[in-house]
């Protein structure tokens, strides 16, 4: 085995090191919170039952939630954004970046794209070899070039994207339900267990630490939690909330946001009875989204995607211009301004944890 191929399957092994760490928490937070406090130290039935049902409602919701998270695979571009097999020799071959920019900019004519590089080109990635849809980047931890990617998560060792992030959404809001619900009744225990007020068993153990680790995740998830709901409402992922997505009209963060309500119907659907479960519900192919912006185009469906000097019309299909896009959604209006490039690697999100981010410079 080459030690490249050695390298990369102990990488891969390492990285499932924080699913293992929470997945041992969950199964200790159970054992503490069934055996030793309702069996062991709580006396009244009645309130052992009430306890254990919402109890173990929040925690299949939760490792429901968690599960489709971790196992959902990213969605990746259609084999329509990849180059025609002679295309993609002739951009091989090419060694002056105009005339390569002149073979995607042909490719793309038939794709429905409304998003650029800063510097206005067709935005491609070498690895993949494939034209990027908007709002899909290159992550590095995946290897793969994935749609609406929000950011790489280590805590479900997975791309969080268009496939995923309803369920991501929901694992944050279940596993802050979970933690709430123990904080909440296991507090006068830990107050009893403190104050001695129960004797000293080895459920005090449990019961104390219960109470702390509970309180603990709850801070921290409720943080990341309200961030990627604010997030949700603006219809904007992680990586264009740093870097905002450029269109034929310039750099424009808002450019997918279609009002609250819409924004919340893309990623949960338009049912409300399956907003709250782990099913894909997600609106769209997470090829292309509707923009607001297109519509600022008198001349609708003919978009001009060429930067000025070379002049190539592209028609783009009907399909991208959805209703939701003709019905102009102006409520969210904020003046545009250029998000600073990202400049590292490594962002810290508004809760605690780190999300990586790995993108190919686009400029
Ligand atoms: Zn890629
Ligand atoms: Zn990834």
């Amino acid at each position: 085995m080459a030690p490249t191929h050695i390298l990369r399957c102990c990488q891969r092994g390492l990285s499932w090191i924080p699913v293992i760490f929470i997945a041992l928490v969950v199964c200790w937070s159970y054992y503490a919170y069934v055996v030793e406090l309702c069996i062991f130290t709580i006396l009244n039935v009645g309130e052992i039952v009430v306890y254990l049902i919402f109890f173990h409602l929040s925690f299949i919701m939760f490792v429901w939630s968690y599960w489709k998270t971790i196992f959902t695979k990213p969605a990746n571009p259609s084999k329509e954004f990849c180059l025609p097999k002679p295309e993609k020799e002739r951009y091989e071959k090419e060694a002056r970046p105009e005339s390569q920019q002149e073979i995607l900019w042909r490719a793309a004519s038939t794709l429905p794209l409304y998003t650029r590089t800063g510097a206005g080109a067709i935005r491609y990635c070498d690895r993949c070899q494939v034209i990027k849809p908007d709002r899909c980047h290159h992550c590095s931890a995946c290897d793969m070039c994935v749609l609406k990617m929000d950011h790489h998560c280590p805590w479900v060792n997975n791309c969080v994207g268009f496939s995923n992030y309803k369920f991501f959404i929901l694992f944050l809001a279940y596993s802050l339900v979970y933690c709430l619900f123990i904080a909440a009744t296991v507090l006068q225990y830990f107050i009893k267990f403190w104050t001695n007020e129960l004797a000293d068993t080895h459920a005090k153990f449990h019961v104390l630490f219960l109470f702390f680790v509970a309180a603990m995740f709850c801070i921290s998830i409720l943080s990341l939690f309200s961030y990627h709901l604010w997030l949700v409402g603006k219809n904007r992922s992680t990586i264009e909330a740093f870097r905002a997505p450029v269109f034929r009209t310039g750099s424009d963060k808002n450019g997918f946001s279609l009002g609250f309500r819409k924004n919340i119907v893309q990623v949960f659907g338009d049912q409300k009875k399956y907003w709250l479960l782990p099913v894909f519900t997600s609106q769209g192919d997470g090829l292309t989204f509707p923009t607001r912006l297109v519509n600022a185009d008198v001349e609708q469906a003919t978009v001009n995607l060429h930067p000025e000097p070379t002049k190539i019309v592209t028609d783009l299909p009907a399909s991208p211009l959805s209703d939701s896009q003709n019905r102009l959604l102006s409520n969210d209006q904020q003046a545009n301004h250029i998000e600073d490039h990202l400049s590292n690697n490594s962002l810290k999100s508004a809760g605690s944890e780190t999300i990586t981010v790995t993108m190919e410079s686009e400029s």
